[in-house]
């Protein structure tokens, strides 16, 4: 690692330095990948789903191309469709929301916890109809959800549960995984990811045969066999260069989470007694920090400093999903979301990463402090 200088500029995220250390292995897997002449489904993708459920501590991974398509398929293979109403949160990536018009349901947005950022599940019993069919609880920024009273409601009214990891892949809640609690998780291994990989790459998780064996016909075209097509599918496959960087960086991914908690544990620690609302702990559960969000007054002037001090940032999410363009024809009034629309102008995301430098971080908290006071 570099030394690093008091006023050196501090990424958003270092990608690089984590690929340096891993190079070598991945490299090695590539040429191995190549002389076997074996790219997509290959040995790397079968021992990475198996090794992936096993962590997860689920019966069934199936590989699929990115975490939209998991979702997707994931609501297509539990019977969701037109006319049903899925509920999910405003407070999240577009890809939670937009899977659900993909298979001609409509989301229905309710309000989040301003502790966790995720679902409140009192807003979700209140907002169930005669054609809700499923709910999509996001476990945001490495937050796990409430998943206990989720569950309970998805008995009660026999709904569906598809959790959105796409952010918390080795999240614990209640000393379960996310990703085994639902009907289906689902994963993402785009790059930014707690477990991303070195492209774009998916998962689904399931406990259940028969949703295993029908995600796993639709990514390949509905095929039960070679060109025979009993249904319309997609292409949606996990290629095994991908996999096998997965493979490597699942073998590190206890230190990986540990080194995120290491750097929120030093922002928290510098952050306390200050006006900055630093993220909460579940208390049932563990937090990943796939992103470490504060929420700040004054967050835009606050943010201009940061990014003069060439401090990189995020504003995750600068509106809720109802505010979408896209989103318009479902009516939300100004005032329906208050706790969505609140957070979205507070919440600032500082740089994070595993193996953040310690200056790097007492830089952030010196100058976000320092902006805050001026
Ligand atoms: C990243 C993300 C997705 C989509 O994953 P892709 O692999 O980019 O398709 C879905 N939901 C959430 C919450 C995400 O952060």
């Amino acid at each position: 690692m570099h030394a690093v200088t008091k006023n050196q500029p501090v990424p958003f995220l270092d990608l690089s330095t984590q690929y340096k250390s891993l190079e070598s292995e991945w490299i090695a897997a590539i040429r191995e990948t190549g002389a076997r002449g074996s790219f997509i489904l290959g040995p790397h993708t079968q021992a990475f789903e198996k090794e992936f459920a096993d962590y997860v501590g689920v019966k069934h991974a199936i590989a699929v191309a990115n975490g939209t398509d998991s979702l997707y398929l994931s609501l297509r293979v539990l019977g969701i469709g037109q006319g049903d109403e899925v509920i999910t949160t405003p407070f999240t990536f577009f890809a939670s929301a937009e899977t659900i018009d993909m298979v001609g349901a409509t989301p229905v947005f309710v309000d989040i916890l301003p502790e966790s950022f995720c679902l409140d599940p009192a807003r979700v019993r209140a907002k169930i109809t005669a054609r809700t069919r499923a709910i999509v609880p996001v476990h945001i920024f490495g937050y796990p959800s409430e998943m206990g009273e989720i569950m309970e409601i998805a008995r009660i009214h026999k709904l569906a549960v598809i959790e959105d990891c796409a952010q918390s892949f080795g999240a614990l809640h209640n000393g379960k995984m996310v990703g085994s609690i639902g009907d289906t998780g689902s994963f993402s291994f785009y790059p930014t990811k707690v477990l991303g990989c070195y492209g774009d790459g998916g998962m689904v998780t399931t406990h259940s045969d028969e949703v295993n064996e029908h995600i796993r016909r639709l990514r390949n075209h509905g095929a039960v066999k070679p060109f025979l097509h009993t249904e319309i599918g997609t292409n949606s496959r996990l290629d095994e260069v991908q996999a096998a960087v997965l493979r490597i960086k699942l073998r590190h991914i206890r230190d990986d989470i540990a080194g995120r908690q290491k750097v929120a544990v030093e922002y928290t620690k510098r952050l306390a007694n200050s006006p900055v609302k630093t993220p909460s702990l579940p208390k049932n559960g563990t937090h990943v920090f796939n992103l470490y969000t504060i929420r700040v007054p004054k967050r835009d002037a606050v943010r201009q400093t940061l990014t003069e001090a060439q401090i990189g940032t995020s504003q995750c999410y600068p509106q809720g999903l109802h505010r979408q363009e896209v989103y318009q024809h479902l009516n939300y009034k100004p005032d329906s979301l208050p706790v969505c629309e609140r957070v979205c102008t507070e919440t600032l995301s500082l740089p994070m990463y595993p193996g953040m430098p310690l200056a790097h971080i007492e830089r952030v908290c010196e100058v976000l402090l320092g902006a805050i006071k001026s």
